[in-house]
């Protein structure tokens, strides 16, 4: 699968703009970038923390994705992203070492990345998430 880094922590949260001021204060750095990811129905925020970003997520849609997780669960680390050569291999790969997937092949993510998850009942209850340029 070739996993080079953790691309990024995503971390669910209700509203931006409250969990941005906080992020900026603990890491001492402006969040870089604010994209809106129709496909996922959130509103994303972005932290560069070394090599690894921060995703903050807000979700515009209660029947969307974080909005269930929101719901369910309330604020946290929602999944963890690896970076990979090639998604929709790596999926493949994954696939038939026997991990359960959410995506059979990778769809568009925030910053221009394909994505794509594999189940958390498969990854001990980590969401998981491999993206690549
Ligand atoms: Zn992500």
């Amino acid at each position: 699968m070739n996993i080079s880094k953790i691309e990024h922590i995503g971390i669910a949260v209700e509203s931006l703009e409250s969990a941005i001021p906080y992020y900026e204060t603990l890491l001492g750095s402006k969040c870089y970038a604010i994209e809106e990811v129709a496909d996922q129905k959130v509103k994303t925020a972005f932290f560069l923390v070394g090599e690894t970003k921060i995703e903050l997520l807000e979700s515009m849609d209660p029947n969307g994705p974080i909005g269930k997780f929101l719901e369910k669960k309330g604020q946290g680390v929602h999944h963890i992203a690896f970076a990979v050569d090639q998604v929709d291999e790596a999926l493949a790969e994954a696939e038939a070492s026997g991990i359960q997937l959410v995506d059979k092949i990778g769809r568009n993510g925030a910053e221009g990345l394909k994505i794509g998850f594999l189940h958390p009942k498969s990854t001990f209850g980590v969401l998981t998430e491999l993206c690549s340029k």
